[in-house]
C-alpha cells in the first residue's frame, strides 16, 4: 500500500551525520524523518576511539544514546527502512522505502556514508575495523608499537607507511606483488627502516577478526598483529547521484559551505562527503546541515 506522508525535512542515514542533523532540526521544531537501514560503517569495530567523551565506546552505544537523545523531541520520527527512490517533485521530493510506503518532503538530507570495497583476500573482511585498519588516528594508539603492516604500493604505500612509523617502528609494507615503487621510494622507505615484502598474500590466518599472520602465495608467512589499508569506495546510496547531485573525482558528494549538494534543497554530510573520515567530523556536518535546511524553510 502507498502511504503519502508530508514532512519538512527527510533526513536519509541515520548514523551519526543524520543524528547530528536531526538533533538540530528537532531543537528548530521542524518536522523530520529519519529512514535508517541500520549499516553503519563501522559496526565490525569493537571500540571507537578520538570522539570527545566516547572515547572507547563502542559505535553501537555511540548511536543508541545519540538515537535515544534525538528521539526526544517530539517533531523527529524514526522508519527503519531503506530508500530505494528518489524523485523531485513540484513542491520537494518524493521517498520511496523498500516496505512500499512513501513520503514527501520540502527538503532532502542524505548522511548515507560509503561503502568500502575490500580487497580480495582471504580473511581480511573478518578483521576490518578490528586489526584490518583504515586510520591510525581511530586505532593507532591500540597498536602502538606492534608488529605492524601497511597493504599498499606506490604513492600511497610509502605516504601511508611514513605516517603509520608514527605509532610503531617494527612495520613493513606488503606490496602484494611486485611493488611500482621508484628507487628514490625504496631508498626513503629504508632510510625509516620500514622493509618491504612483495609476495603476493594468499590469506590473512585469523581469530575472531584479530590476525595472527600472513600467508603468501609461496606457502612462507609473516606474523602480525594489525595491517593498515585503504580501500576503494563507493557511495553507499546511489540516490543522491541519481537526483544529479555531483561528486568529486574521487567520489565524494559535493557540497557547499552549507551542506548543500549541487541540486538545490538537497544536502549531504558525513562520509559521503569528505576524505576527513572520523565521528566527530560526521557529528560536525550532520550538525551544519541541520542550521543551514532550517534557514532555508520558509517559515
Ligand atoms: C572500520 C571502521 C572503523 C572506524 N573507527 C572509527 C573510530 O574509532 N573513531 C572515529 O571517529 N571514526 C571511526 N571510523 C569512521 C566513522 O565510523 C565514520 O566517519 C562515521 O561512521 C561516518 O558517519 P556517517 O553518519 O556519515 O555514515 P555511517 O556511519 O556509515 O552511516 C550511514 C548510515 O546510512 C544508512 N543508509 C545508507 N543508505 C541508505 C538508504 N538508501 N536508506 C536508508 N539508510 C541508508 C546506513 O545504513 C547507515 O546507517 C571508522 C570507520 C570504519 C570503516
Amino acid at each position: 500500500m502507498i502511504n503519502e506522508k508530508q514532512t519538512d525535512v527527510i533526513i536519509i542515514g541515520g548514523s551519526y551525520a543524520g543524528l547530528a542533523a536531526a538533533m538540530a532540526l528537532g531543537r528548530a521544531l521542524k518536522n523530520v524523518m529519519i529512514i535508517d537501514s541500520g549499516l553503519p560503517c563501522n559496526r565490525q569495530t569493537p571500540y571507537s576511539h578520538n570522539f570527545l567523551t566516547q572515547d572507547g565506546q563502542t559505535p553501537a552505544n555511540i548511536s543508541a544514546i545519540a538515537r535515544q537523545q534525538v528521539a526526544q523531541y517530539p517533531t523527529v520520527q524514526f522508519l527503519n527502512d531503506l530508500a530505494t527512490d528518489a524523485v523531485q517533485t513540484g513542491t520537494g521530493f518524493n521517498i520511496r522505502v523498500a516496505s512500499g510506503d512513501s513520503f514527501q518532503a520540502h527538503k532532502l538530507i542524505f548522511a548515507t556514508g560509503i561503502r568500502d570495497i575490500l580487497p580480495d583476500i582471504n580473511g581480511l573482511s573478518d578483521c576490518w575495523g578490528i586489526s584490518v585498519l583504515h586510520c591510525p588516528f581511530c586505532h593507532g594508539y591500540e597498536v602502538r608499537e606492534a608488529k605492524t603492516g601497511v597493504l599498499g604500493d606506490g604513492d600511497y604505500g610509502l605516504e601511508f607507511s611514513r605516517l603509520i612509523r608514527n605509532w610503531t617502528t617494527d612495520l613493513t609494507l606488503f606490496t602484494n606483488g611486485s611493488a611500482t615503487l621508484t628507487p628514490e621510494q625504496y631508498a626513503l622507505l629504508q632510510q625509516q627502516h620500514i622493509p618491504v615484502v612483495e609476495k603476493r598474500i594468499r590469506e590473512l590466518v585469523q581469530e575472531n577478526g584479530y590476525i595472527r599472520h600472513i600467508v603468501f602465495e609461496d606457502g612462507t608467512t609473516a606474523p602480525l598483529t594489525a595491517l593498515y589499508t585503504h580501500a576503494p569506495f563507493e557511495q553507499h546510496c546511489p540516490l543522491p547521484e541519481k537526483l544529479g547531485c555531483a561528486c568529486t573525482t574521487e567520489g565524494y558528494l559535493i557540497t557547499d559551505h552549507t551542506q548543500q549538494t549541487t541540486i538545490p534543497g538537497v544536502f549531504a554530510c558525513g562520509d559521503n562527503t569528505t576524505r576527513l573520515r572520523t565521528i566527530a567530523n560526521a557529528v560536525s556536518m550532520g550538525t551544519a546541515a541541520g542550521i543551514a535546511v532550517t534557514k532555508s524553510i520558509k517559515n
